[in-house]
């Protein structure tokens, strides 16, 4: 008798189950914001990562409302067939505009840009050296593209610097991979130190600014805007769907690099162009962040004042069995790590009981379990005093247990 093929998934889930690893979706059924309905009740939103609050903007809206009354709602087909609009160039020259590069390409999001640009870039005899903490797409676009991956401790330039010296030599082309603001730390990579070993030992380096645009920079470039790194010869990856509250993604850098990737990334070759919606949305959103400085400031005002307040605040809830610490951040995302997954999420819980929803991150996705903060231009200071005081009701010993 053959046996059931499919009887391993249930372990599977069980084994997840068992780990405290299982997640599950909520369904958020109002507009983007600070405040949200999430199954019925209003809930002050820290998870959210629509930086300037531009997901839910008129404008923005309108745009995308114009541009399927002109385009229709579907691209229908490549960029290299049927699938090239006007607004997809102008969206392009946008992007190159602002980030000060020859030209920029957009992809359907910002996973696939990083998949088929790193594939493209390098395969079975190079070399890529990559931080130990980057996103998921980078990894996964790392291994798709068959080449030696050598992973380097977080943000440790004596590290990548010992694995360059050790292995460079053996391989044709070598591809540098970093995130700019680390997404699970919300800690920024050392670019200016890569940039200069990527010269040293001619190496390419990209560099993914997802939740780096529109918040750092002093126009929200980017990393490399604040790092003052711009017009050096990089790679940069970004996503149209955190502070440019759309959807998509993009790369940005020379003239010949974008022309390659045209002719060689799998993952923009073989794919419906963005959507029209998705493209005009993400071309006000770039004029609106250019317009409006006020909204990068707002933002920085609120990380700063929340930060504050949460260093005032967490040393109250730590005791010697157990601590909570604040990890140190550079950007829109606070992370305060706890000792184990279920205090983790038993604080999530207790936060949305209590009207705020913030996310509980855990292993695997990340080595410690933390509650994971991000702050938008549009959470007002009452929003964020509340988010404290609500935390530290939660981590009082009596009332809930959290630290004994
Ligand atoms: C969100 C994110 C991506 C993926 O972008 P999407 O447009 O959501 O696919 C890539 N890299 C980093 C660092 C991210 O945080």
């Amino acid at each position: 008798m053959p046996t059931n093929p499919y009887t391993w998934l249930e372990k599977s889930l069980a084994t997840i189950h068992r780990a405290n690893w299982y997640r599950s979706v909520q369904a958020i059924q109002s507009r983007p914001g600070p405040k949200i309905t999430l199954e019925g009740r209003q809930l002050l939103n820290f998870t959210s990562n629509d930086y300037l609050g531009l997901a839910g903007d008129q404008r923005l809206v309108a745009a995308a409302i114009a541009a399927i009354r002109e385009f229709g709602t579907g691209s229908t087909g490549s960029r290299l067939l049927s699938g090239h609009r006007p607004l997809h160039r102008q969206l392009e020259q946008a992007i190159a505009s602002w980030k000060q590069t020859d030209d920029a390409l957009v992809f359907s999001s910002g996973y696939l840009a990083n998949l088929g640009t790193v594939a493209a870039l390098v395969g079975a005899r190079d070399l890529i050296l990559a931080d130990q903490y980057n996103h998921a797409s980078l990894k996964n676009g790392a291994i798709l593209s068959g080449a030696t991956v050598i992973p380097y401790a977080h943000c440790n330039i004596q590290d990548l610097t010992a694995k360059l010296e050790q292995h460079r030599d053996r391989y044709q082309r070598c591809l540098l991979l970093t995130d700019s603001v680390f997404s699970m730390d919300g800690d920024l990579c050392p670019l200016p130190s890569l940039l200069k070993l990527a010269g040293q030992f001619s190496c390419m380096l990209l560099v993914d600014e997802a939740h780096a645009t529109g918040v750092l920079g002093a126009t929200g470039a980017g990393g490399v805007e604040q790092f003052d790194c711009t017009g050096q010869p990089l790679i940069q990856v970004g996503t149209l769907s955190k502070a440019l509250g759309s959807l998509g993604g993009y790369v940005a850098g020379s003239a010949p690099l974008i022309d390659f990737l045209r002719n060689r990334a799998s993952s923009w070759i073989y794919t419906t162009g963005l959507s029209p919606a998705d493209t005009a949305a993400a071309l006000r959103a770039i004029a609106i962040i250019r317009q409006e400085p006020w909204r990068q400031s707002q933002l920085w005002q609120n990380i700063n004042d929340l930060k504050q307040q949460l260093l005032e605040t967490i040393p109250c809830f730590t005791t010697t069995q157990s601590s909570l610490e604040l990890l140190p951040s550079d950007s829109a995302i606070l992370c305060i790590q706890t000792q184990d997954t279920n205090i983790a999420l038993q604080l999530r819980n207790q936060l949305q009981q209590a009207g705020i929803l913030v996310a509980a991150v855990r292993p695997p996705t990340v080595p410690t379990s933390r509650i994971r903060l991000t702050v938008m231009a549009t959470h007002t200071s009452d929003d964020c005093q509340r988010l404290v005081e609500v935390l530290k009701f939660c981590t009082q010993k009596p009332a809930c247990k959290i630290i004994e």
